[in-house]
This record gives structure tokens, C-alpha cells and sequence, in this order.
């Protein structure tokens, strides 16, 4: 049977039918906070460079962009040598359009085996999972949602998946594992093991990148739309063996990444230390925002990203989410009944987050 959403001459995949589109909710707020990005805008600077940059490669917008998107992986690989100490160059660089794109990209090469994720987590992975039509397992974490590692691996090689994605730090949970760790699961399983570093840059962890010249089976993908501030320019991107990068090639739409992509990539690639510098303040602005929260009689999970997830309310989710945005705050009701999750703000944003927020449980208790 259809789904009665659809309207019957419409030849949907059967597959698709009862999926929903992701759909974080895009309203006008005082403070947006449910989406991870960064709060600091690009500099006056870097709006220029940018600009100069696009003009000049206007002129040849008749053509079509770098299909390889050469010069943009060169600097991609030197960005993470210089983080990580690795020596990485362009053929095991791959830059795509987000990385839900590399994702995607990912499923379709490999996904004929199906894929493995530790629930909860970043939920676009299975989402574009099933649109790949791979088939996803939901593995399972401790009650506390916590990465048991020995029962994740006894999970993975059960599964024996083409994928087993690992995100650390965890969305939504913010939860880092141990490049330890991640070294002991790669030793152990089966397949592909693709670690999500949306949030590396605000890790203490080292990244899962110094391990690939010694494991190819590790893919690790990064993106430019968190700790970096880029996120309406969509620019992700995977380190890997160069044969996952020649996969890559093959299931890429031709000149995928436009002209005016890769030209303000490249520019803010150069502005990077600009960029990143409000990295620290987040940090430290993450962990003042968690202890008013425990202050206030919530409990926070640790996190070693830019979000910070909270129970410990007596309103459901959905009612303390709403309760906020009459506030003006928009955060994040990820699914998980009796959580929420805030992104960390500007200084001024989270003492606006704040003061909602206490406003909100004085409320629940009257
Ligand atoms: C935000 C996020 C991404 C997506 O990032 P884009 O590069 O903007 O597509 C990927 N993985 C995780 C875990 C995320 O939280």
C-alpha cells in the first residue's frame, strides 16, 4: 500500500514511502541554535577576498568547474597535515558538496552490504542510507548512550557491514572516543570503518586521520560547515586510501562542486587560522553553558563538540522546545524523549539560552 501522503500516479520509489525529508526547522529566532553551526560570521576581510575571488572566476563561468577540484584537495590535505602532522596530498582528498555529499557518495559505492551506526547519532545516516536503498542497522549504545567499544565491535562483526560509521565526537550526544579505540575497532571488524569528524576541530581527541596510512580500510570525513563557519557554502570532504578516492570518481556527478564553490573554499582555506579562532571561545563557552545547566538541576552529557545535550526537564520534549521558541530560542528536539540539544552560541546568545531556559523550568514547577 502507499503511503496516503503520496498521491497515486506518482511512481515513488516503494522504499521512499515512509521516510521523511530531514526538516530542522528554519524560523525566525533571537537565538538560532539547533543546527551546530558556528555563530561568528566571516570578517569584512574575508567577505572581500571572497567577493575579489568570485568576480575574477565569473569571467569563466561558460565553463565548467575543475572536475577533480585539484588545487582545492591539495589545500584541503595541507589544512590537515598542518592539524594532525599526517602527509596526505590531492589523490587522498575528496571534496564534495557537504558531507552529506561524501556520505551519499559513500553508500553508493559501498553500500551493496549495508551499513552499521550507533543509535543515536547524526540521523542523515541512515536516512541516506535507505535513499541509497543500503540496507542500515541500527546498533545499539548503553542506556546512558555512551559507545561501549567491545559491544559495538561484537555488534559490527555479528552485522559484517561494507560500512560501519563511527561519529566522534557524536552528534547528539557530543561524546568523543579515543583514537585508542577507534584503532581497536578497526583491528576487529569487518569492511569499511568511516569515522564522522564533523566536530574534530573542537575535540581534544586526536583524529582518526593519523591512522589511515597504517589502516586503509579508516575513512574519516570532515566538513567545513561546523568548526570553520562555512556551512551555507557546503563544502565537506573525506581523507582516505587513494582507491576510496578513485570510488569516489566513480559515483560523483560530473563537475559536482561548482566554479564558485571551490573559489571560496579556496579562499577561506587561506583565512583558516581567521576562521577557527573562535574555536577556543566555543570551548570554553560550551563548558560555562553545561555547568549552569547542572546548576540548574539537569543533567548534560559530556561533550567535546559545539552542542551540548540535556535531561533532567519535566515537560516533554516537544513542550519545553516550543516553550523556548516563544522565548526565542530555537534548539534542537532531536527525537530522544526527555532531551534536548543546544548548539553553543555567542556569549550573548547562551545567557539569552539561559535565562529562557530558567524562566521555562520556574514555569514547569509553578
Ligand atoms: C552537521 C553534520 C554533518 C553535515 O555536514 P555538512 O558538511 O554540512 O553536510 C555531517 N556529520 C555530522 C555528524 C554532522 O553533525
Amino acid at each position: 500500500m502507499t503511503d496516503s501522503r503520496w498521491p497515486d500516479w506518482l511512481p515513488l520509489r516503494k522504499s521512499l514511502a515512509p521516510l521523511s525529508a530531514y526538516g530542522a526547522p528554519q524560523v525566525d529566532a533571537e537565538a538560532t541554535l539547533n543546527t551546530n553551526e558556528n555563530p561568528f560570521p566571516l570578517s569584512q576581510e574575508l567577505v572581500k577576498a571572497i567577493a575579489a575571488r568570485l568576480s575574477e572566476v565569473c569571467a569563466n563561468l561558460n565553463r565548467y568547474p575543475d572536475r577533480d577540484a585539484l588545487e582545492l584537495r591539495s589545500k584541503l590535505a595541507s589544512y590537515i597535515n598542518d592539524q594532525s602532522g599526517t602527509s596526505f596530498s590531492a589523490p587522498e582528498v575528496w571534496v564534495a558538496n557537504g558531507s552529506n555529499e561524501i556520505i551519499q557518495s559513500l553508500f553508493l559505492a559501498f553500500g551493496d552490504q549495508g551499513a552499521i551506526g550507533f543509535t543515536p547519532s547524526y540521523s542523515m545516516h541512515p536516512l541516506i542510507a535507505r535513499v541509497t536503498s543500503t540496507q542500515w542497522i541500527d546498533g545499539q549504545r548503553r542506556s546512558d548512550y555512551s559507545l561501549d567499544i567491545d559491544d559495538a565491535i561484537k555488534q559490527i562483526v555479528k552485522a559484517a557491514p561494507a560500512l560501519t560509521f563511527i561519529t566522534t565526537p557524536n552528534n547528539p550526544t557530543g561524546e568523543a572516543i579515543s583514537i585508542a579505540e577507534i584503532e581497536k575497532i578497526a583491528q576487529s571488524v569487518p569492511g569499511l570503518l568511516v569515522v564522522d569528524e564533523a566536530y574534530a576541530e573542537f575535540s581534544e581527541e586526536q583524529s582518526a586521520v593519523t591512522l589511515i596510512s597504517q589502516y586503509p580500510q579508516i575513512i574519516v570525513i570532515r566538513t567545513m560547515s561546523k568548526a570553520f563557519s562555512f556551512a551555507g557554502a557546503r563544502v565537506g570532504y573525506l581523507l582516505a586510501h587513494p582507491s576510496v578516492v578513485e570510488a569516489m570518481m566513480l559515483v560523483r556527478l560530473p563537475y559536482h562542486l561548482s566554479t564558485l564553490t571551490q573559489g571560496a573554499a579556496l579562499v577561506a582555506l587561506d583565512f583558516k587560522s581567521e576562521l577557527l579562532s573562535g574555536v577556543a571561545e566555543l570551548r570554553s563557552e560550551r563548558d560555562r553553558v553545561a555547568a549552569s545547566l547542572r546548576e540548574m538541576g539537569l543533567t548534560v552529557l559530556p561533550s567535546q563538540a559545539n552542542f551540548l545535550l540535556f535531561t533532567g526537564f519535566q515537560s516533554s520534549s516537544p513542550q519545553l522546545w516550543q516553550a523556548m521558541l516563544d522565548h526565542g530560542i530555537l534548539i534542537r528536539d532531536v527525537g530522544l524523549s526527555g532531551y534536548l540539544r543546544t548548539t553553543i552560541g555567542t556569549g550573548a546568545e547562551n545567557e539569552k539560552f539561559l535565562h529562557a531556559l530558567r524562566e521555562c523550568l520556574a514555569k514547569e514547577k509553578s
